[in-house]
């Protein structure tokens, strides 16, 4: 089946990459991920009426849930808080005023193929394509990866835009998911970015860690330990419920190369729309050596409209959250805004 989906085009590289050494554990687990409605809602026991929503959204965004992150799911519970995140609804389908493909407007960002600098002093660089978890809220659902998967020549283009510009001090591998990348590509990008003297902090925005914890692997620390750059990873977690001993200890490995570790989150109705879940949430990232970052208002894209909370409601919340945790523990509410020069506070 020919999709736009961002898995589609992760498969299509691994075919033509023969001289790829033998895959690793990771990724083989993201090879095995669940990818079919009718398997999810097998293996999470769910109701037969569950099944016409989620064939649906498959259609508009394929369904991507590896086995380990199924695994911290109650069976049998269509409200599970981390199913939630990558079960489609039916309510997936319907069209919302105001809830459109492009909602950061990125498209008009583009200096290169797979960059994009919308701030100053940071540039984000769409590292791959591929994610390994879909999740249904997604703002780049709809993101034309295909026309943002620079080759090696087409990164040239890329990095001469960062070495011409002396302004930016951070370079940000995005996605996608910059972990779907394997090691040697990515030691190679970052090879290139060690390169341009101005450049001084490499930040890695993922979900892989936390999704696939034998992510972080030693051909991982390989590169991550011989970078003369300050490293930054911004884990992407939404509930207390998505870390488990092995991401704990994918964190602790993180922290021993050296890498700052935070985290976002996006509030989402059904998911941590409430404030004991949310101060949970920065207990257990603290316990997993991770200071909570941004927690981001939903962004309407089209097709996620039923995870909305209203920014009243969102503020309340935090003002909620802030009579139960230290202020080190609080993450900034935010909304991005299209032509802002920054994250906007709530
Ligand atoms: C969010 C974002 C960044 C990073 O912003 P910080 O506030 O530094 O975390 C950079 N570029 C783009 C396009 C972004 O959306
Ligand atoms: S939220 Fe992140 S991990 Fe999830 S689909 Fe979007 S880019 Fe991928």
């Amino acid at each position: 089946m020919i999709t736009r989906s961002p898995a589609n085009v992760q498969t299509k590289t691994q075919v033509v990459a023969s001289d790829a050494p033998p895959p690793a554990s990771w990724q083989r687990q993201l090879a095995g991920a669940i990818r079919d409605p009718l398997e999810l809602c097998r293996r999470l026991g769910l109701e037969p009426n569950w099944l016409p929503g989620a064939v649906q959204g498959h259609a508009l965004f394929e369904i991507r849930v590896p086995e380990a992150f199924a695994a911290r799911m109650r069976p049998g519970d269509p409200l599970d808080p981390l199913l939630r995140q990558v079960l489609p609804l039916n309510e997936e389908s319907l069209v919302t005023p105001g809830y459109i493909n492009d909602p950061l407007a990125e498209a008009e960002h583009r200096p290169a193929s797979g960059l994009i600098h919308k701030y100053p002093g940071r540039v984000l660089l769409i590292a791959s394509p591929a994610c390994a978890v879909n999740c249904r809220y997604c703002f780049r659902r709809h993101f034309p990866y295909a026309e943002n998967s620079p080759s090696r020549a087409e990164w040239q283009q890329a990095l001469d835009y960062l070495r011409d510009d002396t302004s930016i001090n951070e370079a940000i591998l995005s996605g996608g998911d910059p972990l779907a990348a394997n090691d040697r590509q990515l030691g190679w990008l970052v090879e290139q970015l060690e390169n341009i003297p101005h450049i001084k902090r490499l930040r890695i925005h993922t979900r892989l860690p936390v999704v696939i914890p034998e992510r972080i692997d030693d051909a991982l620390l390989g590169w991550l330990n011989g970078t003369r750059l300050q490293k930054v990873m911004v884990l992407h977690i939404n509930h207390a419920q998505e870390i488990d001993t092995a991401v704990v200890v994918a964190c602790k490995r993180l922290k021993e190369a050296g890498v700052t570790l935070l985290n976002q989150s996006v509030l989402l109705r059904g998911v941590n729309d409430d404030s004991d879940t949310l101060a949970s949430l920065s207990e257990r990232l603290f316990d997993a050596g991770v200071l909570p970052y941004y927690l981001h208002v939903l962004d309407p894209v089209a097709g996620a409209a039923h995870f909305d909370v209203p920014d009243n409601e969102a503020r309340e919340l935090v003002t909620s959250l802030r009579a139960k945790l230290p202020g080190f523990l609080m993450p900034r509410l935010v909304r991005e805004v299209p032509g802002k020069a920054s994250k906007t506070p709530l």
